[in-house]
């Protein structure tokens, strides 16, 4: 359980579901953890967690973080690097469901969807990549999701930042590869978390919503945070140096299905 010992570990919206289970599992593989997440009282809850779990030696630290705020990501890596060190490893985890009819959403759920989503990722990016291009190592895991190359009708603008989030991944993958920066992106399909349930209890009837979810997957099952979280393990060890501006789907198979 040392696949991570000795690195520093940066993980937004990591105050609960897939960011929460990615910083229990680092915490468990032996990285120093920062949670930067808008709700500075859940990080700290979730970090207390993480400290219950693992022992009094795990290095974990809560920062109230606003990734819409170039500023707020800046002060909370200067804050992790001062507890920790040079940080190693990014995961651009927060991200919020947007989902409206084109022509008559507001341009503030427009705007909103987009500072969160994507300016979101780029703020930690810009934030962390100057140093791990002046020390030759790094990893960012951005958190896209299947959004990022299949479209679901009624979700806009969720898909739009989300393909967006995968071309910064490649994009900055190739930029940085030669300063062994590597960048890659998950894209989880449904995963049990707060805003799989809020989407289902926003429909007119959830457990049908639920049901239908369940139907349309090929193995019968949602997926679990845990299992997203192995994944960011996996990328952001040395397990996988030479996996760079890439996307690992985790959707039990969903998005291979035509139709059956
Ligand atoms: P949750 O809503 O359960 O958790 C998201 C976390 O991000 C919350 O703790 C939230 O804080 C935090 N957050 C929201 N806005 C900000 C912000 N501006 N700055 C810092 N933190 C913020 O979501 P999931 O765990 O389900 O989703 C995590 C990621 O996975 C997202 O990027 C999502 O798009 C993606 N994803 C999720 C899927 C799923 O089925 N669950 C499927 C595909 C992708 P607070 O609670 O205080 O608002």
């Amino acid at each position: 359980m040392n696949r991570l010992s000795g690195k520093v570990a940066f993980v937004t919206g990591a105050g609960r579901g897939i960011g929460a289970a990615i910083a229990h599992a680092f915490a468990a593989e032996g990285a120093a953890v920062v949670l930067a997440e808008l709700d500075g009282e859940t990080a700290r809850e979730t970090a207390r967690e993480i400290a219950r779990q693992h022992g009094d030696a795990v290095q974990v630290l809560a920062h109230e973080t606003d990734v819409t705020q170039p500023g707020s990501v800046r002060a909370a890596v200067d804050a992790a690097e001062r507890a920790f060190g040079p940080i190693d490893v990014l995961v651009n985890n927060a991200g919020i469901n947007v989902f409206a009819d084109p022509l008559t959403m507001t341009d503030a759920d427009w705007r909103r969807c987009f500072a969160v989503d994507l300016d979101g990722v780029w703020n930690g990016c810009r934030a962390v990549l100057p140093g791990m291009v002046a020390r030759g190592a790094g990893s960012i895991v951005n958190i896209a999701s299947t959004h990022a190359f299949q479209i679901i009708p009624g979700c806009f603008p969720y898909p739009v930042a989300k393909h967006g989030v995968l071309g910064l991944t490649r994009a900055l993958g190739i930029e940085y590869a030669p300063k062994n920066v590597r960048v890659n992106a998950i894209a989880p399909g449904y995963i049990e978390t707060q805003l799989t349930r809020d989407w289902w209890d926003a429909q007119p009837d959830p457990q049908a919503a639920r049901q239908e979810t369940l139907a349309l997957s090929p193995m019968k099952r949602i997926g679990r945070p845990e299992e997203v979280a192995m994944t960011a393990v996996f990328l952001a060890s040395e397990e996988a140096p030479f996996i760079n501006a890439s996307c690992i789907t985790i959707d039990g198979g969903r998005t291979a299905l035509y139709h059956d």
